[in-house]
């Protein structure tokens, strides 16, 4: 069942785990932009992002890589859909991600609505 599972997120522990994302089975598929289930984080206990199917979570290490992912997240990007779109790839690190961000306000992944992390976290 690996292929209905999606990539949930916890900033803060920098982790990555993949859950179910809806009971709906018309809405598995790659391109689905936000969960119905939520999922906390089994570290800290504090509600997990939603990322999609192709996220890459970085190593736990790369405090550059998974703030890159934080900034995405918050601004609406999904790591949705299979690779195969003409807007340009992600950024990996933070130095690149705002100016990544203000530059594709249209961009193919940006699927979502801009959410505050540290708000977003304590909700249940
Ligand atoms: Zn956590």
């Amino acid at each position: 069942m690996d292929r209905f599972l999606f990539k949930f997120a916890c900033f803060d522990c920098r982790v990555s785990f993949k859950k179910a994302a809806t009971n709906n089975i018309e809405q598995y598929n790659a391109h689905l932009p936000e969960a119905e289930l939520s999922h906390n984080c089994m570290n800290c206990g504090n509600k997990m992002a939603f990322m999609g199917r192709q996220f890459q979570p970085p190593p736990k290490s790369d405090l550059s890589g998974w703030k890159s992912a934080q900034l995405l997240w918050e601004h609406g990007f999904r790591f949705v859909g299979n690779g195969f779109h003409s807007s340009p790839a992600l950024p990996k690190k933070k130095a690149d991600t705002l100016t990544f961000i203000s530059e594709n306000t249209e961009h193919n992944q940006k699927v979502s609505f801009s959410v505050d992390w540290e708000a977003y976290k304590t909700t249940t």
